[in-house]
């Protein structure tokens, strides 16, 4: 299973680039996304630290992931653009085609349009450190409209979770019957490990988990 870990950009104290005239900058907008896809299967939110630059922060996200990220998993610090449209950015190492597929499903499901995938060093800032220093290089910035542009902020407000969805079944295909074989396996495992105390608890999950997937195969 890949998981999408996701961040919001900049800081608290930031808080990226501003809409004077709305009043918000990019944090305000990538924390009430973030929020809105906590708990949700295949994705995973990473914590804001606190920190007072977008930079300090930055380097505690990216930490916290690759400490956690397997292999073909992906991480996507989430960002609004002073242009308009969705874009995303790479390491040039990293192939083209899933960084453009990502901001494609995005943009696809928003209704904002697709500007393509461009490698980190084209960025003004010439390399990103999400891309760079992300353990498997699938760190991604994902701009997902315009910050500037009143009605892309809306489309942004509106749109966005759907486009994260969007990626997130095209990284990896939900299928419950899986996830719940999953959880079956993890559950026998606790079961064979569990102390008298929560051995109840834990098969009492068991047969739920176990109803519900024969539920799905008849
Ligand atoms: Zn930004």
């Amino acid at each position: 299973m890949r998981t999408l870990f996701l961040a919001r950009g900049h800081s608290q104290k930031e808080r990226g680039a501003r809409n004077h005239s709305l009043n918000i900058g990019e944090w305000d907008l990538t924390n009430k996304i973030c929020n809105q896809l906590k708990g949700v299967e295949g994705i995973v939110i990473v914590p804001s630290f606190g920190k007072k630059s977008s930079d300090e922060e930055l380097a505690f996200k990216t930490n916290w992931v690759n400490d956690r990220m397997d292999y073909d998993d992906v991480f996507i610090d989430l960002h609004l653009n002073t242009s308009r449209g969705a874009l995303i950015l790479r390491n040039a190492r990293q192939g083209i085609k899933e960084s453009a597929d990502i901001c494609y499903k995005y943009a696809k499901a928003t209704g904002i349009r697709f500007q393509g995938s461009v490698p980190d060093y084209f960025s003004r800032h010439s390399s990103l450190w999400v891309c760079q220093q992300t353990d498997n290089l699938r760190g991604y910035v994902l701009e997902l409209g315009s910050i500037k542009h009143i009605g892309e902020v809306d489309m942004v407000q509106d749109q966005a979770v759907r486009g994260i969805l969007a990626i997130r079944d095209y990284l990896q295909p939900f299928n419950p019957k899986d996830a719940l074989r999953k959880k079956l396996g993890l559950l026998r495992k606790a079961l064979a490990n569990a102390s008298d105390k929560t051995k109840k608890t834990i098969s009492q999950a068991y047969e739920k988990v176990k109803k519900k997937l024969s539920e799905l195969l008849k």
